[in-house]
């Protein structure tokens, strides 16, 4: 076993799950490395604006995933980012992981937080006008649409709170979802019910993209008629829920049936060693404080695990 390459734990996602258990377990002066095939921050740095998160006010999520970064650092977390995670053996006392560029990485335990991602509409187009009008993105993209007319497909808290944030930009929203109400916090529904730039077509769903170079309508079926109408707009942001990035677990521990990973009330997994946390676990509330809390939680259980496989790993010894 190559030492260097060694760590008490290794944390798979550089979320705000994931790098709150980097504080703790570095903390707790376990040698810890965490993985993240990205920049660190998770879903935090696609939001422009974190006013939920306890003790600050307001904060970018840019800016917010970089102090939680640098707090891990400061007790000796290492982080690696950009990194392409090949495969993963999570059986047995050792863990070990492969990235793609030939390293690899033993563990006496693992933290799995590799959260979700946008789900898509799948409608015909939508891939054509990628980045070409359409985005999952307010905080990257809602500049380019300065002054124009766009859709905000979706009817929960991101989708109003982000459609709300767009109105900085554009001169008038559209929201588009498919129910008659909303499924988010009142406070969100308020903001946007009340903000004169959002207009809503409720009870339907966007059925395809078109335009030339760039997105420049959108077919909208309401479906309670069943009738079509082509919607002139400049861009559209699909805010419709996410998809757990666990594909690459599928096999190796267990996952429920939306592919989120089944843990215990201390965030363990189905396998002894491993732990998860954050957005990409079986849960009801996904947001900065849930994923902290749990990687909390993952970390001490870490901590606490290890100190038992250090008594059982002496008593063999000692016979
Ligand atoms: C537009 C938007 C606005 C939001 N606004 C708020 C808000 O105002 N307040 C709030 O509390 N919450 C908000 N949220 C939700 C919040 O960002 C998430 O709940 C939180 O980031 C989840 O944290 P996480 O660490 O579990 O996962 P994520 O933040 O998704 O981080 C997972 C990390 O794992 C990495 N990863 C994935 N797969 C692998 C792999 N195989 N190997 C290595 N690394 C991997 C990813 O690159 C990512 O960096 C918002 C989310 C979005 C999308």
């Amino acid at each position: 076993m190559d030492t260097n390459n060694h760590f008490d734990a290794i944390v798979l996602g550089a979320g705000p799950a994931g790098l709150t258990a980097g504080i703790y377990l570095s903390r707790a002066r376990l040698k810890t490395l965490i993985l993240d095939e990205r920049t660190p921050g998770g879903q935090m740095v696609l939001t422009h604006e974190i006013a939920n998160y306890p003790g600050v006010e307001s904060i970018s999520g840019y800016q917010l995933a970089g102090i939680m970064k640098k707090q891990a650092k400061n007790f000796g977390c290492d982080i690696k980012s950009n990194v392409s995670v090949q495969s993963v053996e999570l059986e047995g006392e050792i863990k070990s992981i492969s990235l793609s560029d030939g390293n690899s990485f033993t563990s006496n335990s693992i933290i799995l937080t590799p959260g979700g991602r946008s789900r898509t509409l799948g409608v015909p187009g939508e891939d054509t006008f990628k980045g070409k009008g359409i985005s999952y993105c307010a905080t990257c993209d809602g500049d380019f649409f300065t002054g124009k007319e766009i859709i905000v497909a979706g009817g929960g808290n991101s989708a109003l709170e982000e459609a709300v944030s767009l109105t900085k930009y554009a001169s008038k929203v559209t929201i588009v979802h498919q129910f008659d109400h909303f499924q988010a916090f009142e406070y969100a529904i308020d903001e946007a019910v009340n903000n004169p730039k959002i207009n809503f077509i409720m009870e339907s769903a966007i059925t395809a993209f078109h335009g030339n170079e760039n997105l420049e309508s959108a077919e909208i079926k309401n479906l309670r008629s069943g009738e079509t109408q082509t919607f002139r707009t400049d861009g559209t942001f699909i805010f419709i829920g996410y998809i757990p990035n666990t594909g690459f677990l599928r096999g190796k521990v267990e996952l429920n049936k939306w592919g989120e990973i089944v843990v215990g009330s201390d965030m363990s997994t189905s396998i002894e060693g491993v732990y998860a946390a954050g957005d990409s676990t079986a849960k009801r509330f996904r947001q900065v404080t849930t994923a902290v809390g749990d990687g909390t939680v993952a970390a001490l259980a870490v901590s606490n695990y290890l100190n038992e496989l250090k008594v059982k790993q002496k008593q063999l010894i000692t016979g």
